[in-house]
């Protein structure tokens, strides 16, 4: 890992600079907003969505919680199918298994469509260092590829870029006429990669599903890169987290209808492929299949029952549309692949808590992302669990600021006394009344909660305590 991991100041930081900058603000506003809208179109146009939610929460709970078998069983069908199958423990020996693979095959050039796990095991950095070049071509995954940047989100990685910022990078990278209209952007992107399916000798992806009972590689998207990448090359090289099982083929209709709707609203993606082996007598596609079966941190959630529903995600982006945290800070303050609050299990748990400790804090612990998972991750009770780790791994010295502990002593000690409780919620309520308008206090003066309102607006207290109202009813 070249840089992983991120410094505990690193996401304060990063976050306060994305929103003291318009540009970003509102370009993440605006994305995720029309993924969330979208999203809540389709699950209410479905009525039996709830009930597919708690079936694809029931396949991968049955998946996980018997993982040795199904491994198993998709290996063997795998190369029962002509494929190979290669397991990898860690970043490194992905990397290697694959750069082995690429020589052999004596390619200088490989395609890869977007991998989330080639992202996580710094695949690229690895080609390059022997010699062999990675040509992105998803469109997202090309533009930051062209930005020398991570993704920003897991399912639009440059969800962060304006078309003007894209027309930029290709006329620095690739030559091309300025534009920012969104059709001659794709067609210019499009002409780039075109030759280079045909060139490359190797094609890489990843795999949204893995089918134990048949073998079977799942790839979902609406470009048709994936496509290319995994049948022109010779070789083609699929990345595969072992937590990507599903039992059966008859599953997949269950995870395509929740994926699509989940992540971008849509009914069901473009392009689906199901690749069971390379390609037989009078068939087009690979000669060779090559499927990595990568752990890096996967089996220690599994052993964990705290951790393990974690395992479940299938990375549809919807909790990063909701939370109001990476709405506002984006993705690359949370300083690795993984953003969000799936970002915010998953790095701890892959590279380290030592290393991502204040993830598990940039959440309000609102429930948001529990509620629009497709297969209902309890992700605030992880994050809970997460704190009290990094609280045991590495204590914080003061434990905050002062007048932080002081202002929770002081509110613990109000909770348990209900009448000094009552009479300060009164006297909260009016004092506020020099500063709220319309709602909303738009700015608290005095420190340390004038931090509350440094970037963003407070509800005001309700004129009624719930206890008052309760009374008159
Ligand atoms: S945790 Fe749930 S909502 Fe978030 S990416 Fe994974 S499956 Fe989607």
């Amino acid at each position: 890992m070249s840089d992983a991991g991120i410094h505990s100041d690193e996401i304060h930081q990063i976050g306060a600079e994305t929103i003291a900058n318009p540009r970003l603000e509102e370009a993440y506003r605006s994305s995720t907003l029309r993924l969330f809208t979208h999203r809540l179109s389709s699950v209410s146009a479905f009525p039996g969505f709830e009930r597919l939610r708690e079936a694809g929460r029931e396949a991968k709970r049955h998946v996980i919680e018997n993982l040795d078998y199904y491994l198993g069983q998709f290996a063997d069908n795998v190369e029962g199918n002509g494929g190979k199958v290669h397991w990898a423990a860690t970043g490194d020996e992905v990397c290697k298994i694959v750069v082995d693979i690429v020589r052999k095959a004596a390619a200088k050039e490989v395609v890869k469509a977007k991998t989330m796990v080639g992202e996580e095991v710094e695949l690229n950095h690895a080609l390059e260092a022997a010699q062999i070049r990675p040509i992105e071509t998803d469109l997202g995954e090309f533009i930051i590829q062209l930005a020398g940047e991570r993704p920003a989100h897991i399912v639009g990685p440059a969800i962060h870029k304006t078309r003007d910022d894209v027309s930029d990078l290709f006329v620095k990278h690739i030559k091309a006429e300025r534009t920012n209209v969104p059709e001659e952007l794709t067609a210019i992107a499009r002409r780039a990669l075109r030759e280079m399916f045909q060139k490359a000798g190797v094609g890489i992806s990843g795999a949204n599903f893995a089918v134990a009972e048949t073998g079977t590689v799942v790839t979902v998207e609406n470009e048709g890169n994936i496509r290319m990448c995994t049948t022109f090359p010779r070789v083609h090289i699929a990345l595969v987290g072992i937590e990507k099982l599903i039992p059966r083929l008859a599953d997949l209709g269950v995870f395509m209808r929740l994926l699509g709707r989940s992540g971008t609203g849509q009914k069901l993606t473009t392009y689906t492929s199901l690749l069971t082996g390379p390609r037989r007598a009078g068939e087009d596609g690979p000669e060779e299949m090559h499927v990595v079966m990568v752990d890096n941190g996967r089996t220690k959630s599994l052993a964990d029952p705290k951790m393990r529903e974690m395992l479940y995600c299938i990375r549809c982006g919807a909790c990063l549309n909701t939370c109001p945290v990476y709405r506002k800070i984006g993705g690359h303050a949370y300083g690795w692949v993984y953003s969000g609050p799936i970002g915010a299990l998953v790095t701890p748990e892959f590279i380290g808590i030592g290393q991502a400790r204040e993830l598990p804090f940039a959440s309000s612990l609102c429930g948001a992302c529990r509620e629009v998972c497709p297969v209902k991750i309890n992700i605030p009770d992880m994050l809970l669990h997460l704190r009290s780790e990094a609280q045991a791994d590495a204590p914080r010295p003061s434990g905050g600021p002062i007048p932080e502990r002081a202002a929770f002593k002081l509110w613990a000690w109000a909770m348990r006394h209900p009448f000094v409780y009552r009479l300060g919620a009164r006297l909260a309520r009016w004092g506020q009344s020099a500063i709220a308008q319309k709602g909303w206090i738009r700015r608290i003066p005095s420190y340390p909660i004038s931090n509350w309102t440094k970037e963003r607006d407070f509800p005001a207290l309700a004129s009624q305590s719930f206890r008052e109202r309760w009374k008159r009813l």
